[in-house]
């Protein structure tokens, strides 16, 4: 049993939603669980419509509106005039919407993003359900919520692995004897049947659940690149593929923020020795990357970038020394502001920390310091992480720029810079 998994942008429209479903009649395995994002924007565009809710805005029914015309758009390519019963079928699934929206804001906002933001999972899974039984691949919805059981932490729900494991080894089994089993990334249920979500870009996550409680013999993620590059092509010209990774480096660089993988989607496999493939719904006929327990993969250097980074240096006013009297006092402050480090670095006196910089808490974790410790801080910078890093690595991303700050451990590397100022 394998488990396959597709984005929002290899289902952006109705010729993608043709593509997967070319790849999936080629597949020789006879039991296959797929997890489906939300088609295209969805997502981002449901938060929108979220805020625009709990913030009492006058235009909630015309961002639904387009959202729904979105999909629309896609049945009709996919279906034609109208009378299958998947029009009905999304129709009444954003009805649902509507009637939460009809009334004033009264849970908490978490809750309610939850609410909203998941119904784009439920509906592209079963556009894609249909199509596949349409053009003769029999497939079965299923809803996520039933199987990957959350505590009650909307947005960021935890999940129950005991419970999840129970409902997916007592039901699933005997529905993938039947066909594909479709179902919806992201999404969760808690013990209450509330729905709950898993973090943005949490569907790669699902996928991992999946595969683990289900001890599939391979998970793979199809995305628009040809696999794990050792850069994000926004950054550089000239990437290259990596062929394999062990399941360390994959979790490496994930933490330091490569956006191929949601982060916690490495270790539950990892657990349950399960490949992770990354390939291409572009070039299907592409191997990809292997991700698995590979023992001497090629240490290809591997650079990720992050902007817009605040870098913030911390002296107490009393001098004393900052490890043994101030660090946990400086950690729960910014734990309060939900502000997460991206690097630090001590040295006696001193304390230097960087994050991503959301001006809204900054300013004010800034302030609360402020009252302690002596701070100074750069916005504007930008940190590079190289993993297996060299000279020449360092050279190549530090041409004319200000190093402010550079981490070195064995195999990593991490550097804090700015523009440096032009001469003109
Ligand atoms: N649709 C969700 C998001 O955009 C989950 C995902 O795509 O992985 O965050
Ligand atoms: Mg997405």
């Amino acid at each position: 049993m394998q488990v396959y998994k597709f984005g929002g942008a290899s289902i952006k429209n109705a010729d993608a939603i043709r593509n997967v479903s070319e790849i999936l009649k080629g597949v020789e395995e006879d039991q296959l669980l797929i997890v489906i994002s939300a088609i295209g924007q969805t997502t981002n565009k449901l938060v929108a419509l979220t805020n625009a809710y709990l913030n009492l805005q006058a235009n909630v029914n015309d961002l639904l509106e387009d959202i729904k015309q979105d999909h629309f758009t896609i049945l009709q390519d996919l279906f034609g005039a109208g009378n299958h019963r998947i029009f009905d079928e999304v129709s009444n699934a954003f009805v649902e919407v509507e009637w939460l929206l009809e009334d004033e804001p009264a849970d908490t906002p978490d809750y309610i993003y939850d609410q909203i933001v998941s119904i784009g999972e439920v509906v592209s899974s079963k556009i894609m359900a249909a199509y596949l039984n349409e053009v003769g691949c029999m497939s079965t919805w299923v809803d996520a919520r039933n199987y990957i059981k959350t505590d009650n932490n909307y947005r960021e729900a935890n999940v129950d692995w005991h419970k999840t494991e129970l409902e997916m080894k007592r039901t699933l089994p005997a529905i993938l004897n039947k066909g594909y089993v479709i179902t919806q990334g992201f999404i969760g249920g808690t013990s209450e049947n509330f729905t709950t979500t898993l973090g943005r870009e949490g569907s790669d996550y699902s996928a991992a659940i999946f595969s683990a409680c289900l001890d599939a013999t391979a998970l793979t993620i199809w995305k628009d690149v040809p696999g794990v590059l050792n850069a994000d092509p926004k950054w550089f010209e000239r990437t290259e593929k990596i062929p394999e990774l062990s399941y360390h480096d994959a979790i490496e660089l994930t933490y330091y923020g490569a956006t191929v993988i949601h982060p916690k989607t490495i270790k539950p496999l990892q657990n349950h020795n399960i490949p992770l493939f990354v390939r291409s719904f572009k070039d299907p006929g592409e191997p990809g990357t292997k991700i698995s327990s590979v023992a001497a993969p090629v240490n290809i250097p591997s650079f990720i970038f992050k902007v817009n980074q605040v870098l913030i240096s911390i002296m107490p006013k009393d001098l004393s020394f900052i490890i043994e009297e101030n660090l946990s006092d400086i950690f729960q402050i910014f734990h309060g502001y939900k502000v997460k480090v991206n690097t630090m670095h001590n040295s006696a006196v001193s304390f230097s920390i960087s994050a991503d910089y959301e001006e809204n808490e900054i300013t004010k974790l800034i302030a609360e310091l402020s009252n302690k410790y002596h701070i100074k801080y750069n916005t504007g910078v930008e940190l590079v992480t190289i993993r297996y890093y060299n000279q020449s690595t360092i050279d190549r991303v530090t041409l004319n720029k200000d190093i402010l700050l550079e981490i070195k451990s064995r195999h990593t590397c991490q550097l804090l810079m700015k523009n440096k100022p032009s001469t003109e």
